[in-house]
Formats: C-alpha cells, structure tokens, sequence
C-alpha cells in the first residue's frame, strides 16, 4: 500500500554529564503500536527511528537514537524515501547548553543549567513535505487543547495531528491507555478512551483514508 513509512517513537535524552541527562516520560508505546499495526495490516516496510524504550517492534529496521539532534540526522536521511511519516516520539524541547565531560561535582545551594532549544524535527520536515507525502504529528496539550491543535496542525503543514488531553484523567505518557482526539485541516474527531493498540489502528484506518482522498 505504501511504499515506505517512517515512524519516530520514545522520548529522546540529552546528556549534561557522563550520568546525568534531561528527558521525559514517554514510553514508546504508541510508536511501537503503530510499527505493529502497520506490519500486521502489510501497510509497507517500516523504518522506525527511536529514542531510548524498551518498546521496539519485531521484524522492523529500528534505529536507535539519543539526542534530538541524532533523531533530526536520521529522520532527515529517510525522510525523502518515505510517503507516510509518522512522528510520534516526544522529543525534547530543549538541551543543556554544554556537556559537561566530567562529573559535575556537587556545589551550591543553588545552581543553574543553561538550555537551549532543539530543533523541531516536524516543523522542518512540513516545510520539505511533497505532495505525495502524508505527515502525521502528536501533541500533549494541557490548555486551549483544539486552538492549540489547530495552530501546530497548520504551522507544522500536517495532514494529522492525534492530540492527546493531558489531565489527572488522562496521564496519556507511560499509560497503557489514552484519550486522544484526530485533528484534520477539516474537522476534528473525538476517539473513545481505548488501549494504545487500539488507538494506532484508527490512526492507521484515518492514514489509508487520507492517502485513499489523495
Ligand atoms: O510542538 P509540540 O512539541 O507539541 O509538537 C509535537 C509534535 O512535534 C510531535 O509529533 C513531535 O514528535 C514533534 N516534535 C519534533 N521536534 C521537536 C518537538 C516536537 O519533531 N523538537
């Protein structure tokens, strides 16, 4: 059906010393469901690029990935090859701004670490998208969670973005379950609370429609 698809997964990590880093809580689930969902239905070959997790796929070429700057270098050599890219990896905002490579000793009271911003993978890769190209994005909002959607839809030029509802309710990151609404240039969709499995096959049935439209 596809001729080969690209899916990003798991949190990214970026070190400050040789045993400290900063990352967050991703599990990779919902990126390894749709690596699964994917194979199972013979949707096409699967390069699937991920951070540290423990979920990778079977039978599927992975590439392991650290920082956000190596996910940036390996989706960037697949991009081109791929007509549905998936990003679903929570990948980290910002970055030490230096690596310490010794052990950073304990001091102060206080101490402050300096960030800088990642780049944005999916930003980048909506200004390089063709027309045969299908780009779905996540996003984990917490306030004006549509507005929010609808602007990251159209500013990151994707053709879908699942939005998931951060709350007490939904923790979304880690759980075996999640909430999420399907947010299109043209309406949005509200999907039962259902396992991560479940979700990637609507997700999958809502890509095969769009590439069916095109
Ligand atoms: O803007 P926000 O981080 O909420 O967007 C989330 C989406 O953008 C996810 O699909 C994520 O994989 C992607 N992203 C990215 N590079 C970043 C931050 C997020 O590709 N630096």
């Amino acid at each position: 059906m596809f001729k080969k698809i690209l899916i990003t997964s798991g949190p990214t990590l970026e070190p400050i010393d040789p045993v400290r880093f900063i990352s967050n809580r991703s599990s990779g689930k919902t990126g390894f469901h749709l690596a699964m969902e994917a194979r199972m239905r013979r949707l096409g070959p699967v390069i699937f690029i991920t951070g540290p997790t423990a979920f990778l796929p079977a039978q599927t070429e992975i590439i392991q990935v650290e920082t956000a700057q190596e996910m940036r270098a390996a989706v960037g050599e697949h991009f081109r090859s791929c007509d549905v890219i998936i990003m679903a990896a929570a990948v980290g905002d910002y970055r030490s701004l230096k690596y310490y490579p010794e052990k950073m000793k304990k001091s102060g009271e206080r101490i402050t670490l300096e960030l800088v911003k990642n780049p944005d993978i999916l930003l980048e890769l909506g200004q390089h998208k063709r027309k045969n190209q299908i780009l779905v994005g996540f996003a984990a909002e917490t306030e004006d969670i549509f507005a929010n959607a609808q602007k990251k839809l159209l500013a990151k030029n994707l053709d879908l973005l699942v939005l998931n509802e951060i709350s007490e309710a939904n923790p979304a990151f880690g759980s075996d379950e999640n909430q999420v609404y399907l947010v299109r240039p043209d309406g949005v969709q509200r999907l039962d609370k259902s396992s991560k499995a479940r979700i990637a096959a609507l997700v999958w049935d809502d890509i095969v429609a769009l590439a069916g439209r095109a």
